[in-house]
């Protein structure tokens, strides 16, 4: 598990320097088998040091490190017991808490926003740390990458702690583009066809990965 002591780590500095993860606000879990590496609560994320990630199991029994998990524990061991992925990252990023606070959903304003699997849901407010809160976030997941939680922050996971990271950064400068579109006019979507096309384009193209030239035509 100290491979992923390490990558939580790293992640909480790159989203604090992000500006994504502000002060304790937030937290962020890896999963290695059966147990959970995850952020201790109170801890500064952007300062976060090794000991400060603790390990339970699914069942949220500690079984690593002395101090006590993040209290968004729950939510994701929530989210572990739906879906096969490695790693959550929760922010209270800011122009993603807006949106959670002012939308009912972002719809579907650019292709890249496809790598989060659609339209953004924002999943109803409840209590942080409670049971609610997680079952109703881990509903706005379906099918998705990243939600919103309203007048709370942003969800993100992924099959790896990069990807969920990159889930996160990917919400947050949607959220900032949906802003500046909705200042300036009224946003047009991508309907359902021109979606269609930029999945087959991106299956194509081999879309999102580095490629050496001369792989591809
Ligand atoms: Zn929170």
């Amino acid at each position: 598990m100290t491979e992923a002591h390490q990558q939580i780590v790293a992640a909480c500095h790159r989203l604090a320097a992000e500006g994504l993860l502000i002060g304790t606000a937030g937290n962020v879990s890896v999963r290695v088998g059966d147990r959970v590496a995850v952020t201790a609560t109170g801890a500064v994320l952007g300062e976060l040091t090794e000991d400060q990630v603790v390990e339970v199991d699914l069942d949220g029994r500690q079984v690593g490190g002395s101090l006590v998990p993040t209290s968004e524990v729950y939510l994701h061991l929530s989210i572990y017991q739906k879906y096969d992925v490695a790693a959550v990252v929760h922010t209270h990023a800011p122009v993603s808490t807006a949106a959670s606070i002012s939308l009912g959903s972002i719809p579907v304003i650019h292709y890249q926003q496809l790598l989060l699997g659609g339209d953004v849901r924002v999943a109803p407010y409840a209590t942080f740390g409670t049971p609610e809160l997680a079952v109703r976030v881990v509903a706005a997941l379906e099918h998705r990458a990243a939600a919103l939680m309203a007048n709370h922050g942003a969800i993100a996971i992924g099959v790896t702690l990069d990807k969920a990271v990159e889930h996160a950064l990917l919400l947050e400068w949607l959220c900032t583009v949906y802003r500046d579109a909705v200042a300036m006019g009224k946003p047009a979507t991508l309907s359902r066809k021109q979606q269609e096309d930029v999945v087959a384009a991106a299956i194509a193209r081999n879309y999102g990965t580095v490629q050496k030239a001369g792989e591809t035509e």
